[in-house]
């Protein structure tokens, strides 16, 4: 469920009318909800209740500052994957003691901003990793909090570009070998073992391979255990699937998962922690775009739409879908017919949606594309020399730009002549 509903005919972002918004900051524009948003961490909270327990935003997700106020305002964690989302976390107000660090590809420098400023726990994905976090540790006075990250060999049945838990996956340790890391683990002076992490994907529609790698997981902290580890905290990852194709998905409720939790490490004793990231995000945006021209093309008709796979690149990048809506309202029984739906950018790839069912459009004709709040802003470039478009965030019938487009002024400033240039 989200807030993004007709309301006399217009498409409305909770009770602001999406036509307002573009009218006052123009399109493209990410539009989000807080009450989305609150509402999917909620759900989280519910599903867990009883066990000890913190759900740590995955904020590569949305790493607005303003969502990350809002999720922070609610009691969130953070998964940062990089010395950027760190700060980012920080300067949104999460306390260090909150954020845990995942990522294969740690430098130095990132372990030592997170030592220094405060981690609850770095999730350590290889041998060389946790030598070189030992060493930081060591060198700063300080012991590290680790929980190193076994990949359970389990297919999440997704997307190969998000499936995480293979064994021919770049993340995580086999967990075949986890006793012998961790046991390499408890020598290393400038580590403290906390306890196990593991994410098997993302965007994942059911829940056996979570049931499959969670037993996997009770059974190595029992392993572990018996070895004389101190396993107090079980990093379970994020990754539950959303519906971006309302018609026909219905991917597990966020309830469901939460037994599965229960059932399979619920015994433990451990503190759980969860890094939800599309679940929270991506139903609580929308990329409202305005229709440049209908083009009558060979068999098909084409809107061609102000946004572009710079902006949203989910369906070139994972053939994802998103459904389109008209925000004006078609009138019940309206007729639908096939357009392909495209960005202005010099690439094929600049596909939304092809032969897509859609009431009849024309230039001018607001679309909204839903389920556009996770890795919609985050992953968008500058590709064709098109600006960062802006992100806005509704609350009530308050909204209020929480990124403003750049000028072109501001792009090109980025850029720099060298002296034997600049003569001319
Ligand atoms: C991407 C990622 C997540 C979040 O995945 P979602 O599918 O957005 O829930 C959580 N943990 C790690 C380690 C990740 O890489």
């Amino acid at each position: 469920m989200d807030h993004f509903l007709y309301r006399n005919g217009i498409l409305h972002a909770e009770d602001v009318p999406l036509p307002e918004i573009a009218a006052s900051v123009g399109t493209p524009v990410y539009v989000y909800s807080t009450a989305t948003l609150t509402r999917h961490f909620q759900v989280f909270s519910d599903a867990l209740a009883g066990m000890p327990h913190l759900i740590c935003y995955a904020m590569k997700a949305n790493s607005n500052q303003a969502v990350l106020r809002v999720m922070a305002g609610l009691g969130a964690g953070m998964d940062v994957v990089s010395g950027g989302e760190y700060r980012r976390a920080k300067a949104a107000g999460v306390p260090g003691e909150r954020i845990v660090f995942s990522g294969v590809g740690k430098t130095r420098e990132e372990m030592t901003l997170a030592l220094e400023g405060g981690i609850r726990q770095f999730n350590v994905e290889s041998e060389p990793e946790l030598l070189a976090l030992d060493e930081v540790a060591r060198g700063l006075g300080l012991r590290a909090p680790v929980a190193i990250r076994v990949n359970p060999d389990v297919d999440a049945k997704t997307h190969a570009k998000i499936a995480t838990g293979k064994s021919e996956n770049k993340f995580g340790i086999p967990i075949a070998r986890a006793r012998e890391v961790y046991a390499e683990a408890a020598r290393l002076e400038g580590i403290e073992i906390t306890g196990i992490d593991v994410h098997i994907g993302s965007q994942l529609t059911g829940l056996a391979p979570y049931e499959a790698a969670f037993t996997r997981v009770a059974d190595l902290t029992e392993a572990l255990r018996a070895d004389g580890h101190s396993i107090t905290r079980l990093d379970l990852g994020g990754g539950l699937g959303i519906p971006y194709r309302r018609a026909n998905e219905a991917p597990p409720l966020p309830f469901d998962y939460g037994e599965v939790i229960r059932r399979t490490v619920g015994h433990l004793g451990c503190e759980i922690e969860i890094e939800p990231g599309r679940l929270i995000a991506g139903n609580a945006g929308i990329l409202l775009t305005e229709v440049i021209y209908l083009k009558k093309g060979e068999g098909r008709d084409f809107l061609i739409v102000d946004s572009a796979m710079n902006d949203l690149i989910r369906p070139a990048m994972y053939d994802a879908w998103h459904d389109i809506v008209p925000v004006v309202e078609a009138t019940p029984g309206a007729e639908l017919r096939p357009f392909d739906v495209v960005g202005p950018v010099c690439e094929s790839g600049d596909t939304f949606a092809r032969a897509r069912d859609l009431p009849d459009a024309a230039a001018g004709d607001l679309l909204a594309f839903r389920s556009a709040g996770a890795y919609g802003a985050v992953m968008a470039s500058e590709y064709n020399s098109r600006p960062l478009i802006p992100e806005v965030l509704v609350s009530g019938d308050q909204f209020a730009v929480v990124r403003a487009r750049p000028s072109f002024e501001e792009m090109l400033a980025r850029d720099s002549i060298p002296p034997w240039l600049s003569e001319t």
